[in-house]
């Protein structure tokens, strides 16, 4: 008989497997579902991309095994693309490595900078890989509450001694899953000036870096002074580019820190297909008209559905970045029995907070990632059907 190992048995099942279930099953009766739940772009990805991987796919010298920190021409490309937009330099041998998607890179950065027993600190609400990571590491998660009242930025100063004098490891994700926040470069020097006094580690999930609204863009947490000594970057294809099949992503910053993760990476992949690698490069590199045309629509969405929570009765930060919106929940609910309000009364998926940790409570993740009439669908019927009675 099997049994699981403490390691396994201690990971909570993975959020949108037990949503999706529930999805099936309405779908199974015949309910015309809207799933504004799941993260990932319905956009195609842009053709100058799919081009160079038909192109790339056409040669033989591409079928081998890649090199583990994946191909020198993508390392570059993410140097180029690092000095354009943050004026950081990079060296593409030591200080960046390829990621078959940022996370596999975030989870295995775990296993890379911890030993058993040692804590990790992690937003909360925050992407749940962070902590399932870590409990597959043999890692302690402590929460850092992200509070609306600051600006969902966690408060240093207010972790509590014992869990600093413990953590080695730091996350940080801006734009934010599922808070839709942002950090400027004084947050991020906070943060880096926090972590070099207590020895610890940050890793910084820049998956919606690129994802941004009107004139906002998002700094890099290595465009802080001396941030390479103590900081990793994980950045992401799958959003920016609605490439999420395609598992590419990179890690950047502290090489000690990325050596440790490519020994890590070395004996668990290797590397991913070349071809895609190469496409990566053209996205990175190629002019970003496509970039600003989907942020353009995220935010015509975006705009669309706040509007409608207005209407009846809800409220939410105009978000800067990501394709998310994190809304509160009315009184008198809390935020499952809201969800499942809304799906029973409008047949919408919406993504409680309390799935995206504790301190998620309170609040719903709204994804602006379906398409646009889908979107406008949902938007009508929140507006016609769902009443709150306050
Ligand atoms: C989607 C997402 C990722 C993972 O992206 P991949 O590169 O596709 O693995 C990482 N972090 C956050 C916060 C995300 O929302």
């Amino acid at each position: 008989m099997f049994i699981k190992p403490k390691r396994v048995k201690n990971v909570p099942p993975y959020l949108f497997d037990e949503i999706n279930k529930k999805k099936q099953y309405l779908l199974d009766q015949g309910v015309n579902i809207i799933d504004l739940g799941i993260g990932c772009p319905d956009l195609p990805t842009p053709q100058h991309i799919v081009d160079r991987l038909i192109e790339e796919m056409k040669d033989q010298k591409n079928f081998k095994y890649p090199g583990y920190s994946g191909c020198l021409e993508l390392r570059k490309a993410v140097a180029q693309f690092y000095k354009n937009r943050f004026n950081v330099d990079l060296d593409p041998e030591t200080e960046i490595l390829a990621l078959i998607g940022s996370k596999e890179g975030i989870a295995h950065f775990i296993t890379a900078s911890i030993d058993p027993g040692d804590a990790v600190l992690l937003p909360d609400p925050g992407y749940p890989i962070y902590r399932t990571a870590t409990y597959l590491a043999n890692g302690i998660p402590y929460s850092m509450p992200l509070l609306k009242e600051n600006g969902f930025l966690p408060d240093f100063t207010s972790i509590p001694v014992q869990e600093v004098e413990k953590a080695k490891l730091m996350f940080l994700n801006y734009p934010g899953n599922p808070t839709a926040a942002v950090a400027d470069l004084a947050f991020f020097q906070e943060a880096v000036d926090f972590a070099q006094r207590n020895h610890m580690v940050i890793a910084h999930d820049a998956a919606y870096q690129m994802v941004t609204f009107n004139e906002y863009t998002a700094p890099s947490i290595l465009q802080v002074e001396g941030a390479k000594e103590i900081a990793v970057e994980f950045g992401s294809l799958s959003k920016t580019y609605s490439m999420t099949g395609w598992r590419i992503g990179y890690a950047v910053g502290n090489k000690e820190a990325l050596q440790s993760l490519s020994v890590v990476k070395g004996n668990m992949d290797t590397s991913q297909f070349l071809p895609i690698q190469k496409a990566a490069v053209t996205a990175l590199v190629s002019e970003q008209h496509c970039v600003k045309e989907y942020n353009h629509i995220y935010r015509e969405r975006m705009e669309g559905m706040l509007a409608a929570l207005r209407e009846i009765g809800i409220e939410s930060d105009t978000p800067k970045g990501s394709f998310f919106i994190w809304a509160s929940v009315p009184k008198g609910y809390n935020s499952s029995e809201f969800a499942t309000k809304v799906l029973e009364e409008a047949g919408v998926i919406v993504t409680p907070g309390v799935a995206f940790g504790e301190y998620g409570e309170g609040y719903f993740r709204i994804s602006l990632s379906v398409p646009t009439e889908r979107l406008y669908e949902a938007i009508h019927r929140i507006k016609t059907k769902i009443t709150i009675t306050v």
